[in-house]
């Protein structure tokens, strides 16, 4: 009983302790790198999650091969941002954003405040989310709260793709749990993609913004590459897209072209499942018009490109896998594909811009800029579509001059056409826009 009794006073004694040589060790290194009179206990709080995951998955500071993630800086809580957290963990970690391994990844204001630290050799990832209550403590209560009243998540786990991509089941459950907060396969993404020997600082740009890896937005990543072969600026050029469809591609064009919807260099059209019905079978992957505007001459070239989905899963050996990372995957082999984007992208059509006035035209509301440049018609697809059906008035075949058209699963058929065959009369008035039929 007494031997219990020293044991529990010993642990006790050891988790004050922990937080007393936390403090110790770490303060200092704070106060040598924000200033001593400047320390704030976000400072504090961004230190001690990476005192905590320095601990968890053993390593010193400086060490190249850990990369360090958070939502600080876009999380508000309580209604104060938390960007001075960011500081915390470069000052205990070394990590950097010069040194492309520290990520303020992109998130909504009212999502938590968490922390997350990867270290590529173990493949170790640790999560800490911030309790709420914190906010607003002292920096001396944040150096003095046992950790797990600083932290309401702290959770590690081996991301390494191969188990990943074995255990889709175990998988499955720990993201129906949350173990990382609901980020799972956002970090776990961002981390992995970040080891990939190709990741460059521009795509980690765009990983950021978008917040997690996908084939999407890598996608967008390689018609990057692509136009930079195909379609390169010169000095006073400039790019202006039309994204029609929109996907994950469009996030990676905007933070890495500065192609912005607020900015006009970036128009999303959706197309709706009849028109992608009618696309031309070689243009099913279409991604949109990439145009080299020449503000001086108000003239472009422009492309449209496409992007072969099927090809980056045989390419990745995903075409028949299924479970939460598979796509991971298919990204991660996406990327070693960065020097020959032709691979996957292709230029379905090329077509010239002359005026300003044409490419509003492109970009204006009600357009499908698709049937503008001429990837597609509107009712000459559609009619391929609508083949051997026929019309019989009084069991005789009708040969119309208009051909039939399917528009969503209606079949069309010229209104003068059938009157006429009919036997009535039909006359049109433009300036009414009335269709007039009579029985003569
Ligand atoms: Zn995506």
């Amino acid at each position: 009983m007494r031997v219990r009794c020293f044991f529990t006073v010993l642990v006790a004694l050891l988790f004050v302790l922990s937080g007393i040589v936390w403090a110790q060790d770490t303060v200092q290194d704070v106060e040598n790198f924000i200033g001593k009179n400047k320390v704030t206990a976000q400072h504090l709080l961004g230190a001690r999650a990476a005192a905590v995951a320095m601990d968890e998955l053993s390593f010193d500071r400086g060490d190249e091969n850990v990369l360090s993630m958070t939502s600080a800086g876009y999380a508000i809580v309580k209604g104060q941002t938390t960007e001075k957290c960011v500081d915390g963990i470069t000052a205990v970690t070394g990590c950097t954003t010069g040194g492309g391994n520290l990520l303020v990844i992109h998130r909504s204001k009212e999502l938590p405040l968490w922390f997350a630290f990867y270290k590529k050799d173990t493949k170790e990832m640790i999560y800490l989310q911030a309790n709420d209550t914190v906010i607003g403590k002292s920096p001396a209560e944040i150096n003095t709260l046992p950790v797990e009243s600083v932290f309401s998540i702290i959770a590690k786990e081996n991301i390494d793709i191969n188990s990943l991509l074995g255990e889709p089941e175990k998988w499955n459950e720990k993201i129906s749990k949350k173990v990382f907060g609901g980020n799972e396969s956002s970090l776990i993404g961002i981390a992995n993609i970040w080891s990939h020997t190709n990741t460059t600082y521009d795509y980690l740009q765009a990983a950021k913004f978008h917040n997690h890896i996908c084939p999407g937005v890598t996608s967008g990543y390689l018609i990057i590459k692509y136009l930079d072969k195909y379609l390169p600026l010169k000095p006073g050029q400039s790019y202006k897209i039309i994204a029609c469809p929109a996907w994950c591609k469009d996030d990676a064009l905007q933070v890495i072209l500065d192609t912005t919807v607020g900015k006009k260099a970036m128009y999303v059209m959706e197309l709706t499942e009849a028109q992608k019905s009618m696309l031309p079978d070689e243009a099913k992957g279409v991604a949109g018009l990439f145009i080299r505007w020449d503000g001086k001459s108000e003239t472009g070239d422009g492309l449209v490109l496409g992007f072969d989905f099927d090809k980056a899963g045989e390419l990745a050996g995903t075409t028949n896998l299924s479970g939460p990372f598979v796509k991971l995957k298919t990204a991660l082999t996406m990327m070693d594909y960065v020097n020959h984007p032709e691979t996957m992208v292709s230029t379905l059509k090329q077509f010239k811009v002359t005026s300003a006035g044409e490419l509003t035209a492109l970009q204006s509301a009600g357009v499908n800029p698709l049937v503008k440049v001429g990837l597609m018609n509107d009712t000459g697809a559609a009619a391929a579509a609508a083949p051997g059906i026929t019309v019989k008035i009084d069991g005789k075949v009708q040969n119309f001059s208009q051909p039939l058209v399917i528009i969503n699963d209606r079949t069309m058929v010229s209104l003068r056409a059938v009157a006429e065959a009919l036997g009535f009369k039909v006359d049109w008035d433009g300036t009414s826009r009335t269709v007039f039929i009579s029985t003569k």
